[in-house]
This record gives C-alpha cells, structure tokens and sequence, in this order.
C-alpha cells in the first residue's frame, strides 16, 4: 500500500479528471513533438546540403533538436506517472514534510514529489 497522508483525504475523482484531461492533452502534444523532432533526426542524418548557409542552419537546428529530445521524452515520461498517480486517486504525499500535494500543484508540475512550500 502507498503511504496515505492523513491531514487531507485523497483527491475525489470529480477534482482530479479536468487535470488529467488536461495531462492527456500535453501528453498528446509531446508525443507528436517527439515524433517530429525523431523525424527531423532522421531527415538530417540523409541529407546534404550543397550550400554551406543551409549547412549552417541545418547544423544549428540540430543542436536544438539534439537538446529537446532528451527532454521531451523526460516531459512524457513525469507526465505519464502524473497521470497514474491522479488516476490512482492516491494522495501524494510531500517527501520533506509529508503534507499531501495538492492535485493543483500536480497539474502544474506533474513531476514534482515535493509540496511548494518544500519546493521553493
Ligand atoms: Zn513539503
């Protein structure tokens, strides 16, 4: 059993489902993000560009593509669990004061594991 905080009960359903819908909406963001910048990657892998101002561009969207995968994938991933965690119905339970997080703050940031006030 997940440790239960029991200052607060745990989010109802009725609370949680606008901030899901609204995970799973991101969630569909980034996957389609993701999907361009791996299609990007593959583009660039092929191609060659005759001019060197092209090459210049070409080199310096890398670079941005090269940063944003990992990032997106890491994005997807805190979204997925924050997705679970809602789901679950499961009060999350700050990991410095053990107050419960509330499912506003999760929303905002699904990944954090600490309440704002530890946060900050
Ligand atoms: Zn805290």
């Amino acid at each position: 059993m997940p440790r239960r905080v029991s200052t607060t009960p745990p989010p109802s359903p009725a609370d949680t489902q606008p901030v899901i819908d609204r995970l799973r909406g991101e969630l569909k963001r980034l996957s389609e993000r993701l999907t361009r910048i791996e299609a990007h990657q593959t583009n660039a892998n092929r191609e060659v560009s005759r001019d060197w101002q092209d090459r210049a561009n070409e080199i310096q969207n890398d670079e941005v593509v090269e940063a944003l995968l990992p990032m997106t994938r890491n994005e997807i991933e805190h979204i997925r669990r924050a997705i679970v965690r809602l789901e679950s119905g499961e009060a999350i339970a700050c990991e410095s004061c053990g107050r419960t997080i509330p499912e506003g703050r999760l929303a905002i940031v699904p990944e954090t594991r600490h309440c704002a006030a530890c946060a900050a």
